[in-house]
């Protein structure tokens, strides 16, 4: 199968999904994670439609900005954000899916001063609680959300969150329900800097579950661009 044809067999995925969640299948939004994948395919998957794509590695992904910088695309970092790549990630990212602490919080607020450009941040959640997660605990998440609200020039977009790793698709379920309760919790809130417009959870794995629990940005890797080689 080719890129062209993951893509239309995710979509009618998307569509089935999302008539059990009673939701409107173009308000989901595939961000194509492209993790190992080299420029040409991701040239690929931006000429069938792809409009996001996301990185794990700042590094990794200026790399490839560099080469597709005249692409129309969207960047969304969707991996663990180190303190020290800060500076680099705010040249290109558009939506930062990993915000996990009050110290990376402040890094970001502090350099957005003198950034211009429109910046996102999803606050990124450990809803299975496994050690080898970054994310806040669920009940931390609220108290952590009224905290960075103070830091003017953050703006607080929605949660993030990853499914529980296990060969059962549906261990997941518990993961997303309990990020969508968070969502509809802070939702009520009125923090300034702070709009729960975006949930995104589910991947290649898990993501029909993830739109039938309240995903509207789902991170998709493996299903478009086939398996990786290396672990990653
Ligand atoms: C790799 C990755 C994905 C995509 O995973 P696939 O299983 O390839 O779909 C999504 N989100 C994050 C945070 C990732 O690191």
């Amino acid at each position: 199968m080719n890129i062209k044809e993951r893509l239309s067999n995710i979509q009618v995925r998307i569509n089935r999904a999302s008539k059990i969640a009673g939701c409107d299948p173009s308000k989901i939004r595939i961000v194509a994670v492209m993790k190992t994948v080299e420029v040409e395919q991701i040239q690929q998957a931006l000429a069938c439609g792809i409009q996001n794509i996301g990185e794990n590695r700042v590094q990794e992904a200026w790399r490839k900005y560099q080469q597709l910088e005249h692409a129309a695309a969207k960047w969304h970092m969707v991996g663990h954000l180190q303190r020290n790549k800060v500076k680099q990630a705010l040249k290109f990212f558009d939506l930062i899916h990993s915000l996990d602490s009050i110290e990376l919080a402040r890094e970001i607020n502090q350099r957005l001063d003198t950034i211009p450009r429109e910046i996102e941040l999803l606050v990124e959640v450990n809803t299975s609680g496994e050690a080898t997660k970054y994310g806040l605990r669920p009940e931390d998440t609220a108290d952590f959300v009224a905290k960075v609200s103070n830091l003017p020039h953050l703006r607080i977009a929605g949660l993030m969150t990853i499914g529980r790793l296990s060969p059962d698709a549906e261990d997941s379920r518990e993961c997303f329900r309990t990020l969508r309760n968070l969502f509809e919790k802070l939702s009520k809130y009125k923090h300034p800097n702070v709009s729960m417009k975006y949930l995104s959870m589910g991947m290649t794995n898990d993501f029909e579950l993830a739109i039938q629990e309240g995903a509207n940005i789902i991170r998709i890797g493996r299903a478009i661009f086939g398996e990786r080689q290396e672990h990653n």
